[in-house]
């Protein structure tokens, strides 16, 4: 049922029906020779937030930020929630220079504007959040299920991390 493939927290797609609609998206770009990129996105210092403020303040985070990515994409892409503080975003008929684009406003979309929370405790509170995102486009050596396409991408987002977080890093 569709229930299955949404996230209850979120509203987004949910990992299952990335990995559905992964090898499909990949099968129908090929067949048509146009390019296909991928982001990973991942929030920064999570669990921090979870640690300092509570999981609701956590939760309440990740809705919101599911909203944000929602208002500042295109409406043909899909975003899913791949895993706890863990996006991916599917970006069809977009090279590697077009998703960087992307990339950019998405992560501006997040950092730029603290996260209001006032709703949830007696006084004024706004969180600032980052996101770090790996970014790549698919190749023709990679495999049909999306394995090594997605992989890229997740070296990539190990590096915005290791290299001070805020930030993108794609690659071919
Ligand atoms: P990094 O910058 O390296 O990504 O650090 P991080 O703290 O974001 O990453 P880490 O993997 O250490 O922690 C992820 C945290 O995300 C831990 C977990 O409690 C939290 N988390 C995962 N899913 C949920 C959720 O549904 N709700 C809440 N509130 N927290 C969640
Ligand atoms: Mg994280
Ligand atoms: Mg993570």
């Amino acid at each position: 049922s569709a229930v299955a493939l949404i996230d209850a927290l979120t509203q987004l797609s949910n990992r299952r029906a990335f990995d559905l609609e992964l090898p499909q998206l990949l099968q129908v770009s090929r067949k048509k020779s146009t390019p296909v990129s991928l982001m990973v996105l991942d929030i920064d210092y999570f669990k921090s937030v979870n640690d300092r403020y509570g999981h609701l303040v956590g939760d309440d985070v990740l809705k919101q930020l599911a909203k944000r990515l929602l208002a500042n994409m295109r409406f043909y892409d899909t975003p899913f929630r791949y895993g706890g503080e863990e996006f991916v975003i599917l970006l069809s008929n977009t090279d590697l220079a077009e998703a960087q684009v992307i990339a950019e406003r998405l992560r501006h979309s997040i950092g730029s504007r603290p996260f209001e929370l006032s709703h949830l405790f007696k006084e004024s509170m706004l969180l600032e959040i980052t996101v770090s995102i790996g970014l790549t486009e698919l190749k023709a050596d990679d495999d049909a299920q999306g394995q090594s396409f997605l992989n890229r991408a997740d070296q990539y987002l190990l590096k915005a991390k290791a290299t001070g977080r805020n930030q993108v890093v794609s690659g071919q």
